[in-house]
């Protein structure tokens, strides 16, 4: 049986901290559908579509990974891709209080969906999609943290 997993987030934007977990995650799992969930009460920073084409442009030399957005329960949209595998990434405890939780919620929606978890690396662990946003919209070069060039705010 194919190993693939669904690696599901906001990724708003998409770090070089969920690039660290793909490309880990790649030694695991024959194949990794990223998926992007969007929220329709939440407004994002990054436009769907420029995120998708920008992560798309990352992984487009590696046919083992697809880029998908959804809008609907993360366990569900997981199965419907055929995923046997949830991939999360684990930076603290408060990632972990979290993750513990839901990890077990999904299992009960989808019978045997098991959540496998990556530690981060450590020169990555600072990073977070929170705080890259706060930098850009003050107009500070982000590059450095992104797996992809980003235009800089027009400020
Ligand atoms: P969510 O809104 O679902 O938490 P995120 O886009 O913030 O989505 O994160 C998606 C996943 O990537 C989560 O499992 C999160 O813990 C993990 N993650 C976020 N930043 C990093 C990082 N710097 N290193 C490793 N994993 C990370």
């Amino acid at each position: 049986m194919k190993r693939i997993a669904f690696f599901p987030g906001s990724f708003d934007p998409f770090t070089k901290g969920h690039a660290d977990i793909v490309e880990r995650g790649l030694n695991l799992f024959d194949e990794i559908i990223i998926g992007i969930g969007t929220n329709t009460t939440k407004k994002r920073y990054f436009p769907l579509d420029l995120m998708t084409k920008l992560i798309k442009g990352a992984f487009k030399d590696d046919g083992r990974v697809q880029v998908v957005h959804y809008n609907d329960l993360t366990a569900k949209v997981a199965r419907e891709h055929g995923a046997n595998f949830l991939l999360r990434g684990l930076r603290n405890t408060t990632d972990f209080e979290y993750e513990n939780t839901i990890s077990q919620v999904n299992r009960q929606i989808v019978n045997g969906l098991e959540t496998i978890f990556l530690i981060t690396s450590p020169d990555l662990a600072p990073i977070s999609s929170t705080i890259v946003r706060e930098l850009h919209s003050f107009g500070q070069d982000v590059s450095q943290y992104l797996p992809f060039q980003l235009d800089k705010p027009e400020n």
